[in-house]
Order: structure tokens, then C-alpha cells, then sequence
């Protein structure tokens, strides 16, 4: 099979660069090299960070109005590509073509809240601060900006950032993960049909290297990034030092506590997905079920019938395949060895998806759902993000053991529900330490309008990335405080 282009875009120009070096972007699902992305260094940077500081001028004294209608096209243009987009995440990702449809929708909400920014942008005006002084406040863009993405998502996390960040009239480069180019890629094609003047927006490829050069150029404003709690530990801190913005999203461990009087049906419906959707590779994915008192005896073997139904397969190829291939050998790999810790550490494994086998795909990195019982805090499996189809399962007491439990780990992206009791949930959902909550729902994830909640070791910065939080990232604030003498007019009052 020919292997698919990888280009860089910079200043309206898609190329190829000679670099020394290359990574294989595969087909999980086959093992197969599909493209071989380049690994561009400071000089690609450079480039790219000249082409978008050339632009800002031009495209921050774009109306809004027109910045929308830009948007707008763009939007349409992902309707119609919408099928060819879902397929490319598919390949080169692993995930179901249902669930590559969701990863394109969510992104596209954010380019549809992006329209509003007309609305968005306005500021505030209070007339007479003082007799005759009237003081407002405007926001205007910060300049160039820099999106940096992890794998799991290739067009919706590339698209919680751009759309807003041009919309606001700010220049952006995005560097998608070298894991999955591909849609980052195809996404930004089409950005540039929609009628992007050249050096508005540049594509680089790459992994450290690049990544420091955006973190060091003087001429970045600031940094969105996405992606594991230590790498977005050291972006913030290095992207900060060199006086950026930087809001950096990282990895998550969440849980979703099953209550003895949970709807059973829905809760295994809901862990199906929270825990094995994606195969688990998802920051919001559900990997730990927390189960109260008497929950355990009709949780647990439920939960263990609908893991272990899941098939595994290409999910390029079979619409019954639940679980593709997991991102690399390597992550797959580590997945294992996660369980196999458990193991030895004293959980009893109720499903092992370790050897998992496609028979026409011996080469792809499969792992099927597993179901780990009686995990313990202290354990490796209860501290590390897995990140693959692993259900973690603990069993507690009492809601108030749930809730110390989630107290205790560090990190705070998503904590969840299962009840008919309004009580137990309004306690759930007030007490617990986590910055986005389902109740009875299993994928808390909020959409393009609300902010994307992480706390503690999920989270480094102060605004996060979707809804009004990312307009405040992407604007600073200007404050004008002004009076007007009429002609001949001495007779202004002074406060003193
Ligand atoms: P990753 O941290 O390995 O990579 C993310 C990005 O950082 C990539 O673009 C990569 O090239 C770059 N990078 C990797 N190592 C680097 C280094 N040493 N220095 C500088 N840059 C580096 O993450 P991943 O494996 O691609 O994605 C999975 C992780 O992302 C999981 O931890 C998941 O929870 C997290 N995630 C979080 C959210 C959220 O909203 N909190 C959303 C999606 C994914």
C-alpha cells in the first residue's frame, strides 16, 4: 500500500520537508505503516512561527464578522467531508467508525460555537466612572498560538483549540501527534478551502524537538496543550518560564460509582462504554467502578458478560468490531504489563484480554476488554493511567468511603453516578473531587460550550480549553478610560 502524504503547511504552502528523521504512523488494527511523518526541528518552527507573525496583522484586523463567515464555510465543508474524515480516524487510530463519528461531531460543535464569537467578543462599558468619564473594556487577540495534541483524538482536540483561537483573530500553528498526522492534516486542508488567507495557520509534525522549539520561540503567545499529566506538567512549567500562556490538559484516572440502587442495566450500559469505548484510550474514560455494598453481586458479573462480548477486530473493515488495535506494540505492551501487576499485586483478573487474537490480523495490536476485581489504593493499577479497555473494580462500604476514595488520587478530571436516589447524587456531585461529574452518565465529557473541566493533575493553568474559557485565553483585556472637553471647557470636576 503507497504510503499517505505528510506534509507540513506554512504561509499557504503544503511540502514535504527533508528531514533526518521520520515516524511510522500505522494502522493498528493491521500493524501496517501507513505514512511516515517528519520530524521537524527548530527550523520548521522558525518558518511556521515567521509565516503566522507576518499574518496577525491582517487577520486581527479582520472583522469578526467576516472571521465567522470563514468558519461558517468551514463548517460546511466538514459536512460534506464528514464521512471521508470519520474513515481517515478510523485507520489510522483504531476506534469504531460510530465512535470516529462522535470524535469529528464534538470537534465540528466547536467550530459551530466559534460563529458566535461576534457575540462573544464584546466587552463591557460603564458611562460616568466619573463625571463625564466613561470606562470600557474590549478584547483583542494575543497573537500567535500553538496547539499540541495527543493521539486519541485526532480531530476533536485539534478542534477545541484552533476554531476558538482564529475566531478570537489569533494566528495558530498546530503540531498533531505524530501518532495520527493524518486527520489534523485533511482537517486543516479544508480550513484552507474555506478561505484562510497563507501564514494564518501553519501545520508542523514532530515530537520533543519540535514541541521545545514552540515552547522557547519568543515570538509564541501562548500554548494550548493536550496530553499525558507529565508532559503537560513540563509544557506549563516551560512554556510559562518563557512568559506564554499555557493551558495544559493532561491524563485522569476517573471513577463511576455504582450505587446498590442504580438502574443495573443502564450502569452496565454505561461502564461498557465509559471503560472499553475507544479501547480505553479516552481521558474521560470510565476505568475505575467504584461499587457500594450489595451493587458488587449484581454489577460485577453483568459487567463481566458485556466485556467479555466485545469483539475485537478491524474496525476499518467489521462494523461488529468493538476494539481495534490499541494506538502501538508498545502501548499494548504496557497495558499488559499494567495487568500483570494487578495479578501479582493480589486482584483477580475475572476477564483477560491480553491474548487477544485476530486471525487475519496477527499484526495488529490488539488487546481485548479485561476486568481487574479487587483493586486496592496503594496498588500500581489504582495509581497509573492504564489508558487501554481495563476495568478497574473496588468495592466500598458506603458512598462516604467512595467519596474519601476519590479524594485521594491525584488526579480530577471526571467522577460519576449511578442512582435513582436525586440525594445521594446532589451529595455525590457537591462533595466530590473532580472537575467534571455524571450522574447516570458514564462519559461525563461536556460539549463546545462548556469548559473542560480538569482539576488537580489533569490541569495546568488557569482557563481550560472549549466555552468561555477559551475566549478569555485567547483575548487579553484592554481597558480604555476616556472623557471629552467640549470646546473651551475648563471646568472639569477632579475626584480630588
Ligand atoms: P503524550 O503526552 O505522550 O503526547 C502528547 C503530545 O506531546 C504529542 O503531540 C507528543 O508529540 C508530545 N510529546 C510527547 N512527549 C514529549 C516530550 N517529552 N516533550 C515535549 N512534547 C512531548 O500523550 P498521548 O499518549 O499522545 O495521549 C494520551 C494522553 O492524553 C493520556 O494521558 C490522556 O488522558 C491524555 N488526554 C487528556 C485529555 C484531557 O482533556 N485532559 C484529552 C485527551 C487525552
Amino acid at each position: 500500500m503507497a504510503l499517505s502524504p505528510c506534509p507540513i503547511l506554512i504561509n499557504g504552502t503544503w511540502s514535504v520537508p527533508e528531514t533526518a528523521e521520520t515516524s511510522d504512523v500505522h494502522n493498528p488494527s493491521t500493524g501496517e505503516v501507513i505514512a511516515k511523518v517528519p520530524m521537524c526541528g527548530a527550523d520548521v518552527v522558525d518558518s511556521a512561527v515567521a509565516a503566522a507573525t507576518a499574518a496577525f496583522e491582517g487577520w486581527w484586523q479582520t472583522p469578526p464578522v467576516m472571521r465567522v463567515r470563514i468558519m461558517m464555510r468551514y463548517c460546511a465543508l466538514l459536512e460534506e467531508n464528514f464521512e471521508e474524515l470519520a474513515a481517515m480516524i478510523v485507520v489510522e487510530h483504531g476506534k469504531t467508525m460510530t465512535e470516529a463519528r462522535g470524535d469529528l461531531r464534538r470537534g465540528i460543535e466547536v467550530a459551530e460555537y466559534a460563529c458566535g464569537i461576534t457575540d462573544m467578543l464584546k466587552g463591557e462599558v460603564l458611562e460616568n466612572v466619573a463625571p463625564g468619564i466613561d470606562c470600557s473594556m474590549v478584547r483583542q487577540p494575543i497573537g500567535v498560538c500553538v496547539g499540541i495534541c495527543p493521539y486519541n483524538f485526532p480531530a476533536l482536540v485539534p478542534m477545541w483549540m484552533y476554531p476558538m483561537a482564529l475566531a478570537c483573530g489569533n494566528c495558530f500553528i498546530l503540531k498533531p501527534s505524530e501518532k495520527v498526522p493524518l486527520t489534523g492534516i485533511k482537517l486543516i486542508e479544508l480550513l484552507e478551502e474555506a478561505g484562510l488567507p497563507p501564514g494564518v495557520f501553519s501545520v508542523v509534525h514532530g515530537g520533543k524537538e519540535c514541541v521545545d522549539a514552540l515552547l522557547e520561540h519568543p515570538d509564541v503567545a501562548a500554548i494550548s496543550f493536550v496530553g499525558s499529566s507529565p508532559i503537560a506538567e513540563y509544557i506549563h512549567k516551560t512554556g510559562t518560564a518563557h512568559g506564554k500562556r499555557v493551558q495544559a490538559a493532561g491524563g485522569a484516572k476517573n471513577f463511576v460509582v455504582v450505587m446498590p440502587d442504580a438502574d443495573f442495566g443502564k450502569a452496565v450500559e454505561g461502564l461498557t462504554d465509559a471503560a472499553f469505548g475507544c479501547s480505553g484510550q479516552r481521558c474521560m474514560a470510565g476505568s475505575t467502578a467504584v461499587t457500594v455494598g450489595e451493587a458488587s453481586e449484581r454489577f460485577i458479573p453483568a459487567i463481566v458478560d458485556s466485556a467479555s462480548a466485545l469483539k475485537v477486530g478491524p474496525t476499518h473493515l467489521s462494523p461488529e468490531a468493538k476494539l481495534g488495535g490499541v494506538i502501538t506494540p508498545q502501548h499494548r505492551d504496557r497495558v499488559s504489563s499494567l495487568i500483570q501487576s494487578a495479578v501479582d499485586e493480589g486482584c483477580d483478573l475475572l476477564v483477560d484480554g491480553r491474548n487477544a487474537q485476530v486471525a487475519d490480523y496477527p499484526d495488529g495490536f490488539y488487546l481485548g476488554a479485561s476486568v481487574v476485581d479487587k483493586v486496592k489504593p496503594g496498588m500500581t493499577i489504582f495509581q497509573e493511567e492504564v489508558f487501554g479497555p481495563v476495568l478497574n473494580v473496588m468495592r466500598m462500604n458506603d458512598l462516604e468511603e467512595a467519596l474519601d476514595l476519590a479524594g485521594k488520587v491525584s488526579f480530577g478530571n471526571g467522577a460519576c453516578i449511578y442512582t435513582q436516589s436525586g440525594r445521594l447524587a446532589r451529595e455525590f456531585r457537591h462533595r466530590v473531587k473532580a472537575g467534571m461529574i455524571g450522574i447516570n452518565v458514564g462519559v461525563p465529557a461536556p460539549l463546545a460550550y462548556f469548559p473542560f473541566s480538569g482539576w488537580d493533575y489533569s490541569f495546568f493553568g488557569d482557563l481550560h480549553l472549549q466555552g468561555r474559557e477559551s475566549v478569555m485565553f485567547f483575548t487579553r483585556a484592554k481597558v480604555y478610560t476616556e472623557r471629552w472637553f467640549a470646546p473651551g471647557e475648563g471646568d472639569v470636576w477632579h475626584q480630588d
